[in-house]
């Protein structure tokens, strides 16, 4: 929906009243630099150009008033001097979180305000609706009360809301490039100290596609908190040979390689050995790209996988088979699976003469090779949250 249709909508649900202001918060796709934010490296996502609009309007009566086109069921009234304590269970722990957090650090909502999301980012599959909708209610929320916003804030309470009132151990990753996103730019970013920079991302004729493999993701947060742990295990096995080592991803592939011995664990050293290569990789990346180099850039994401794959094991056979198809098509310089694995979707680099034969073919051998229908997304790299005028 535009401006327009989301304006009507909202008076269609509210009535027509005083002015109504249109947010807009992006998905995000992460182009490399995967299992790295909790081990103290560099990642490259990059803002998408769909995702969650938001309309809203300042009311008189003190409640804040929920409701979203994607699930028309499920709406919700809160007096505002109770939000902190209202948990849903459902959608709206997103927004309530985020205003639950904004209060907590003392920027009191002044008035009620009715609120109507529309989102068209897939919801769990990997392109962060939540952090869309978290984003996008902070940005309005802060824009309605007050004039100056800090992104890099906006994405830091987001990420708290979803941690502490939703419940979800997620990083600071997604919250930030949704934030922080810039039209045909990725951005590398260091998640440990926030350190940021946007990287011109000139793919010319080349589009992104994501694939989505509608594989139901089973198992992630026990895998996910193993890998954790053995990367802790690694650091600990590292620490006594080298001094102020505090993350895996400090080391350099060189480095690696002299120290690895000291990690008796073959299983654990795998998993210590991506994190630094995948690391160099993503600096690798950041290079290609300043240098317009996307054959380079591409070659370094299919590294990414075969690594996530064969040393990190976090893919899985659907993100395997749809990352071997994509391959097969002439036009695609670089395809591997995209976030914590086990499922969910990939991301590959097309030359825009070759993605309608893409989506038929790799479609197609998807389907036949694992039963499963792929969603595909073209997209580029789009601007973060921002106000739609
Ligand atoms: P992902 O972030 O990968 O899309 P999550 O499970 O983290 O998946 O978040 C998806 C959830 O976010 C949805 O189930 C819903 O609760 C909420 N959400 C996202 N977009 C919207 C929207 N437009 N309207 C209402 N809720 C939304
Ligand atoms: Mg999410």
């Amino acid at each position: 929906m535009n401006q327009e249709q989301m304006k009507q909508a909202f008076t269609d649900k509210y009535g027509a009243g005083s002015a109504i202001r249109v947010f807009h918060a992006p998905g995000r796709v992460n182009l490399i630099g995967e299992h790295i934010d909790y081990n103290g490296g560099y990642v490259l996502p990059a803002a998408l150009e769909f995702g969650t609009a938001l309309a809203v309007r300042a009311n008189t009566d003190g409640m804040i008033r929920l409701a979203s086109v994607n699930f028309p069921e499920l709406e919700g009234e809160f007096e505002v001097d109770s939000i902190g304590s209202d948990h849903t269970g459902e959608w709206m722990d997103y927004p309530l979180g985020v205003m639950t957090v904004l209060k907590q650090k003392g920027t009191l909502l002044s008035s009620g305000y009715d609120l109507l999301f529309f989102g068209n980012i897939p919801n769990g599959s990997g392109l962060s609706s939540s952090a869309s909708i978290e984003v996008v209610t902070g940005y309005a929320m802060l824009s309605m009360e007050q004039g100056h916003i800090d992104t890099v804030e906006i994405a830091v309470l987001s990420q708290k809301a979803e941690n502490e009132f939703v419940g979800v151990n997620c990083g600071i990753m997604d919250q930030f490039a949704v934030a922080n996103g810039l039209k045909d730019h990725a951005i590398l970013l260091m998640c440990d100290t926030l350190e940021y920079k946007h990287v011109p991302f000139r793919t010319g004729q080349y589009r992104i596609v994501i694939g989505n493999t509608n594989k139901r993701r089973g198992l992630v947060d026990s895998k996910y908190n193993e890998r954790r742990s053995q990367c802790e295990a690694a650091l600990s096995a590292l620490q006594p040979h080298v001094e102020n080592l505090n993350y895996l991803a400090q080391l350099t592939p060189q480095q690696f390689d002299l120290l690895q011995v000291q990690i008796e664990d073959a299983i654990v050293r795998d998993r210590a050995r991506h994190v630094v290569e995948e690391n160099a990789r993503v600096l690798a990346s950041t290079q290609a790209l300043q240098e317009d180099d996307l054959q380079r850039f591409g070659e370094l994401m299919n590294a990414s996988h075969e690594s996530l794959r064969d040393l990190y094991e976090v893919s899985c056979e659907e993100l395997d088979v749809m990352v071997e198809e994509a391959r097969r098509i002439s036009g695609t310089i670089g395809s591997r699976m995209t976030g914590a694995g086990f499922g969910g979707c990939t991301v590959s680099l097309v030359h825009e003469d070759s993605v309608e034969t893409f989506l038929q073919e790799v479609g197609a051998a998807y389907e036949e090779r694992t039963g499963l229908k792929a969603d595909f997304y073209v997209c580029s790299a789009g601007d973060g949250v921002t106000e739609w005028k």
